[in-house]
């Protein structure tokens, strides 16, 4: 008999819910949107409905691998964490914690046990080296975040559901799903904004799938939204229509970014952003004249060479129109796990720089260097030279800038650790691959995306599947690598969480604001439930949490037993006004205008004089697509998501570039060859190639991807090129050139 199952779908960050066919097999063999779900109602898309084959790739690494006499070869768990901890613990001896890194990739955050071990991790390894992906991608939000409210993780999202007026920079929706910005269903309440009469426009270099459906379209020059977001200000300011409404009396710092300002009207942007003044006039307008509107950007606006000074105008534009904090406009979501709200005081503030790398010298942004200077730190001898490496799902070979000087330098390295599903064009580089189990036999909470939901609520979903035999748990798998990199590899890895739940109970009783101030931690530890150590951690998060029982202080308040009896989520309801409580500024204000970002306008100011003319080169998104992750899932590769180059007819035309054309790009960071697509989606003078692509490196287990390889964009791109403030790559509004190779591909 097939049966039913719940799961949280995993593959985007919209968090559908789903409802899965379990076939008599034990396989999942169908995917349908769950229809009673709280958030996303029944909605799916091609991804998710590829779930059954997402989860049962042949391909998928079923054991544990270490290297043997320079080869991969399977291997028991015990044999991998004994390789472990043998190949660690001399490094870590000899070179200390500094001779240590970790890289960890965007799939942590889709998974529960990504959530729950890599800071307890960090923790024991005690190394300053952190990469994520987070510098390939929103690590301008953060920064911005960090200086306008001294909390990074206090990102405002759309509140799509009531706004009148919806303004997205560089952010494709209809295609990814939506990003920091948790929204199922993205085209229906794009839809749903229509209907109420709402307006939606949307800047972009391409006219994408989001692009069309909306009111306006406004084909900008990459790289230059900060340029058009100072001149929105600018207006804003010239014509009186500064109107912040109750979150005024919070801000400081509004006068001197009207002398910031004042330098970009829209007739000294116009031709930097290649925009008609008199358009960018009109928006600014419409702006301040809806009643309720919000400005959101996205990854096209981050990876850029002023990603955190743009991350800042968006929410400047916000503020000034008083669409900051309220129904409609920006606002903060406030998640289930998250610490409960207190009252407003001055907090530390958010500080940048607190180390430096190595051998570039960029400044840790929220704890992280940039991934770029992966590469330079485990190749540069010297003292502190990165010896060894632990990639918790991460395939930076393919998501950095300069893939190929990457893995030279894994190449190099002493030791290496990834957790990894797949034998990829990074994990080949392993000493031990460790990999966990697929989606469907894994629970699913989401700590990172309820913080970006456009409305909050809560689910979880347990494990679909029973863990295959010979399998490990993820948490477990990361679990031992935690006791591993603390030299206790044999400890059993229950004491891990033990310890986790321990720590956050001793910190809660010790607190005056705390629902369990004075109590005793061990007899709160016995009231938690779960069938594991993580399931016990997320019980504590959510009964601590600002809709949480407290222990007991209020019996209506969330516990894990309570969210599993509502299998399809609960609705904690819309977004709510949340300042001045989550300000952990010094001065306890939004502090409008930061000293790192006026000084960074500076730099801004002379780029209206200086405008490179030639082709620039940004990325593109498929909704069958999602990084690298899925181009080994026959359901979601081909058809319309193909790794071509697209040019627009004029510069084709220009060029002597026929549709199906080989063609050779070069930019400063290399060169490579892939088939043109002649098309009036993207503009002139703009080139597009999607990333997550290039699996033609030999040593991987990637049948299906090696089938499609396409072409690696990173490869064309100067990983020197970094947004100062945020240490993240340049990947988008990069010159190339192109030349003609064959009339055909
Ligand atoms: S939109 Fe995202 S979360 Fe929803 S089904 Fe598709 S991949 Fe899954």
């Amino acid at each position: 008999m097939s049966r039913t199952a719940l799961r949280i779908c995993p593959l985007c960050e919209a968090t559908c819910g789903l409802t899965l066919t379990i076939g008599e097999e034990g396989r999942v063999t169908g995917a349908r949107g769950d229809g009673d779900d709280v958030f996303s109602r029944g909605f799916i898309c091609p991804k998710g409905a590829s779930f059954g084959q997402v989860d049962a790739d042949p391909d998928r690494l079923r054991q544990p691998w270490v290297r043997r006499g320079g080869r991969l070869e399977p291997a028991s768990w015990d044999e991998a964490f004994a390789a472990v901890e043998a190949g660690l613990a001399p490094l870590l001896a000899e070179h200390g914690p500094r001779a240590t890194a970790v890289f960890l990739g965007n799939p942590n955050v889709h998974t529960m046990a990504g959530g729950l071990y890599p800071p307890l991790l960090l923790g024991a390894l005690r190394t300053p080296n952190l990469f994520t992906a987070s510098t390939l991608d929103q690590m301008p939000k953060h920064v911005s975040s960090g200086l306008l409210y001294g909390d990074a993780n206090a990102v405002p999202v759309p509140d799509l559901d009531r706004t009148d007026h919806l303004l997205i920079i560089g952010a494709n929706p209809l295609d990814s799903g939506g990003s920091l910005c948790t929204a199922p269903d993205f085209p229906g309440r794009l839809r749903a904004l229509r209907r109420r009469g709402g307006r939606l426009t949307v800047v972009d270099p391409r006219r994408t799938r989001t692009a069309e459906a909306a009111d306006r379209h406004l084909a900008i020059r990459p790289g230059t939204d900060a340029l058009l977001l100072f001149a929105l200000v600018q207006v804003v300011f010239a014509e009186d229509l500064v109107a912040p409404g109750a979150v005024g009396e919070h801000l400081t710092g509004v006068d001197e970014v009207r002398r910031l300002a004042a330098d970009f009207p829209p007739e000294a942007v116009a031709g930097a952003c290649d925009l008609p003044a008199e358009e960018i006039r009109t928006l600014a307008h419409e702006l301040a004249a809806a009643p309720r509107a919000v400005v959101y950007g996205r990854i096209g606006s981050t990876t850029v060479e002023f990603g955190t000074l743009t991350s800042w105008l968006v929410d400047v534009l916000n503020a000034l129109t008083g669409n900051l904090d309220r129904p409609g406009g920006a606002m903060f979501p406030l998640s289930a796990t998250a610490r409960a709200p207190r009252p407003p005081r001055p907090g530390k503030g958010f500080a940048l720089g607190r180390w430096r790398s190595r051998v570039g010298g960029h400044p840790e942004a929220k704890g992280e260097l940039p991934a770029a200077a992966l590469a330079e730190e485990i190749e540069t001898p010297g003292e502190g030279r990165v010896r060894a490496l632990i990639v918790i799902a991460g395939n930076p070979v393919l998501s950095a800038p300069d893939g190929d000087r990457l893995d030279r330098a894994l190449a190099g390295l002493d030791f290496m650790v990834s957790v990894d599903p797949y034998l990829n064009e990074t994990s080949r580089h392993a000493h031990v691959l460790l990999p966990p189990p697929p989606p469907g036999q894994s629970p699913h909470f989401d700590f990172a995306f309820n913080a970006f939901a456009v409305r909050n609520q809560v689910r979880y979903s347990r494990p679909a599947l029973p863990l295959e035999a010979g399998r490990l748990s993820e948490a477990e798998i990361l679990a031992r690598l935690v006791l591993c990199v603390s030299g206790r590899g044999g400890a059993d890895p229950a004491a891990v969480d033990a310890m986790a739940i321990d720590a956050a109970l001793g910190k809660a009783v010790a607190d005056p604001q705390s629902p369990v101030h004075g109590r005793d931690r061990g007899e709160l530890a016995a009231h938690l439930t779960g069938v594991d150590g993580a399931e016990r951690r997320l019980d504590l998060m959510l009964r601590l949490g600002p809709y949480g029982d407290g222990f007991g202080a209020d019996p209506e308040g969330l516990t894990l037993a309570k969210v599993l009896a509502h299998p399809h989520g609960i609705d904690l309801g819309p977004l709510r006004p949340r300042l001045p409580g989550l300000l952990k500024t010094r001065s306890g204000t939004v502090e409008l205008c930061p000293e790192p970002l006026a000084a960074e306008t500076e730099r801004l100011r002379r780029t209206l004089e200086s405008r490179a003319d030639g082709l620039l080169l940004v990325g593109r998104r498929h909704l069958r697509s999602n990084n690298s992750w899925m181009h080994n899932i026959p359901a979601l590769v081909g058809g319309s998501n193909r790794c071509t180059l697209q040019v627009h007819p004029k510069d084709a035309a220009r060029l002597g570039v026929a549709d199906g054309a080989l063609v050779r790009v070069k930019g400063d960071g290399g060169e490579l060859e892939v088939e043109a697509e002649v098309t009036d989606a993207v503009r002139t003078g703009v080139v597009s190639l999607p990333h997550g692509w290039g699996h033609d490196r030999p040593g991987t287990r990637m049948s299906v991807a090696a089938a499609h390889p396409g072409v690696n964009v990173n490869q064309l791109i100067d990983g020197s090129r970094l947004d100062p403030l945020s240490g993240t790559a340049v990947l988008n509004g990069c010159p190339v050139q192109l030349t003609v190779v064959a009339p055909s591909a």
